[in-house]
């Protein structure tokens, strides 16, 4: 199924209120940004990919705001000028639901649905939002790829995949075969404000990722 709307994921509700701290974060985030989406942010693209992108969570004034992941923030400037160049959407910004962006055999969600304050989720929250992040990684074609932005994601996606964190570490570019629907774990550095302004992470090492992720997918059986 190829959908590119928004909440596909039969699991997840939009009105989820699962971890205290978050929902109250986010009604005062309604009170102060009446015109934000302002709820649990959907994964966003085709529910049957070969590839799936983890985020960390919703940023307050990005994905909170639009309702849809990367959108409207910085984070998403990089990543959605590299998912358009290596040919998983059909164009190379994102700034809101009305923008014509689709993505191609690609999906984006985040570890954590709810914008956290200071984008600092805790783990309990990613403990509970795990059973989202699964849904996600089963709809992920057999042998397709995951890159997980942070070490956040990247251990968020293991613990929802029953792997031991020690046996598969982070690092920007790792590779990883995981013995769960065959899917390989390819982790990078955040594309966040922070990352990118002190260089930790450059265009050049971020498209290096997706151009690995590129030749697997175009490796996969037709
Ligand atoms: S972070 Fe996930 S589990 Fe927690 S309230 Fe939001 S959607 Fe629900």
């Amino acid at each position: 199924m190829s959908d590119n709307a928004q909440a596909s994921d039969d699991s997840f509700s939009p009105n989820c209120v699962r971890c205290p701290r978050l929902a109250k974060f986010l009604v005062r985030s309604r009170e102060r940004f009446p015109d934000y989406y302002g709820r649990p942010v959907p994964a966003f693209g085709d529910s049957n990919s070969a590839l799936l992108i983890v985020g960390l969570a919703p940023g307050m004034h990005g994905a909170n705001a639009t309702g849809r992941p990367f959108t409207g923030d910085h984070a998403g400037v990089l990543l959605y000028s590299t998912l358009y160049k290596f040919g998983f959407s059909n164009q190379s910004s994102s700034t809101s639901l009305a923008d014509g962006l689709k993505l191609i055999d690609c999906r984006i969600t985040n570890a954590v649905r709810c914008v956290p304050p200071q984008n600092k989720p805790k783990s309990d929250e990613v403990s509970n939002c795990l059973e989202y992040l699964r849904f996600d990684l089963k709809q992920v074609k057999s042998g397709g790829v995951v890159v997980a932005l942070g070490r956040v994601a990247h251990e968020a996606v293991l613990k929802a995949c029953d792997l031991p964190s020690r046996s598969f570490k982070f690092g920007h570019g790792n590779l990883s075969s995981i013995k769960f629907n065959d899917l390989n774990l390819l982790s990078s550095y955040h594309c966040s404000r922070y990352n990118t302004q002190t260089r930790r992470l450059t265009v050049e090492m971020f498209e290096e990722v997706f151009e690995n992720a590129r030749n697997i997918v175009d490796r996969m059986p037709q």
